[in-house]
């Protein structure tokens, strides 16, 4: 059987050349479609990223010569792939993604557009796979037929969700956390140099919201027309920007209803394991969650590409003082929180014959 063709719209930033970069040579998919803004359509694909190509590997033969398409033309993807991942700006997003979808193409989002559209499941793979169960609802309501969308949730929760996932069974009732994040999870160009070498900035606009709320949906259940937040757990969260390329860390303290054992904390981790890992989806890490005994690690520029940038790398699991444990997190945001998630949730929608 061939490959499916798979489009990419905001192929040009941060996220569309990791997702350029992650689909060269995968088992699955195949990229036939690129697209961007007005800026780069009607360009081939190494004019339009030139000087702004980001990975140390060289852009993929069958990728260079494709001619970027105006994001609005989506009857060329149509006859291009049969889905498309979302890395477009989130107002382009917000307008676009449902016009993909209604036009009859899965969109897979890496944008925060549809993250609380209540029948749009926000997706980790491990973590919530049965959301996909509203798909149906989500299309009936709209009147599409073939296309929907799932997206996946902000890059900066990424260091933590799984870890507390594998601690559910105790009852998480509280979660204090600051993450320490990437440059490069603001995209290109991205927070100006002067302002970011030698410094950290304590402020990243919208990210302390998400990082509250995003968590309570994808812990969420489906309902007949919609997912169902879990409102039981309390979050509160510091993002910061630190001068680190990629790779967003997290130093979290959690309270459970019942304290598990440290033995019983490390098990859960050690031995989590989801759907993904089952399927053995081609870009499911072997163990999502790897602890680290080292106790100067994690640390973002020697762990961020543990198992291909898709493990969460967790360190330093000790008491709390005032809630129960703390520990701290680390993930690939442009990886992980981002263009490697969206392949894994196609993946996923793949194997579930979604696509
Ligand atoms: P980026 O580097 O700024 O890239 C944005 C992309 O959107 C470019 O391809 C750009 O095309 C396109 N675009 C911008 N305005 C457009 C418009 N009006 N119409 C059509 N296309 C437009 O951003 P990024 O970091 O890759 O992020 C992409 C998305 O993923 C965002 O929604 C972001 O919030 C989300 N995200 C990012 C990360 C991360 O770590 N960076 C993690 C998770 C989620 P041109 O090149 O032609 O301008």
């Amino acid at each position: 059987m061939g490959k499916i063709k798979v489009g990419i719209l905001g192929a040009t930033g941060m996220v569309g050349q990791r997702l350029i970069q992650l689909l060269d040579g995968h088992p699955w998919f195949e990229v036939g479609y690129v697209a961007a803004s007005e800026q780069s359509a009607g360009k081939s694909y190494a004019a339009a990223v030139e000087g702004r190509w980001h990975s140390a590997t060289a852009i993929p033969d069958r990728v260079r010569g494709l001619v970027v398409g105006d994001v609005a033309g989506i009857a060329k993807a149509m006859a291009s792939c049969s889905l498309v991942f979302s890395a477009l700006e989130t107002d382009a997003a917000g307008v676009y993604e449902e016009k993909y979808a209604a036009a009859g193409l899965p969109v897979v989002s890496n944008a925060s557009a549809h993250r609380h559209t209540p029948d749009v499941p926000m997706l980790i793979p491990e973590i919530n796979p049965e959301h996909l169960g509203i798909i149906p609802a989500q299309q009936k309501s709209r009147g599409w037929k073939n296309g929907f969308i799932v997206v996946k949730p902000n890059c900066s929760i990424q260091s933590y969700m799984a870890p507390l996932h594998a601690l559910r069974e105790f009852g998480i009732k509280h979660v204090i956390v600051s993450t320490m994040q990437a440059v490069s999870g603001a995209g290109h160009p991205g927070v100006a140099s002067l302002d970011i070498v030698d410094n950290i900035i304590p402020f990243i606009k919208g990210e302390e919201e998400k990082s509250e709320r995003e968590p309570l949906k994808i812990f969420g259940r489906v309902s007949g027309s919609g997912i169902i937040s879990d409102d039981s757990i309390r979050i509160s969260a510091h993002c910061n920007r630190v001068p680190v390329i990629d790779g967003h860390m997290a130093c979290i303290s959690v309270e459970f209803k019942k304290k598990p054992s440290r033995e019983q904390v490390l098990a859960a981790w050690k031995g989590f394991k989801g759907v993904p890992q089952e399927l053995k989806l081609p870009s499911a890490p072997a163990q999502p969650i790897v602890y680290t005994d080292d106790p100067v690690r994690p640390q973002s520029r020697l762990d961020r590409d543990n198992g291909n940038g898709m493990v969460v790398t967790v360190g330093r699991l000790r008491e709390c003082k005032v809630l129960d444990y703390r520990f701290v997190g680390l993930s690939h945001n442009t990886i992980r929180g981002a263009a490697g998630g969206a392949v894994l949730t196609a993946e996923l929608l793949k194997a579930k014959g979604l696509v």
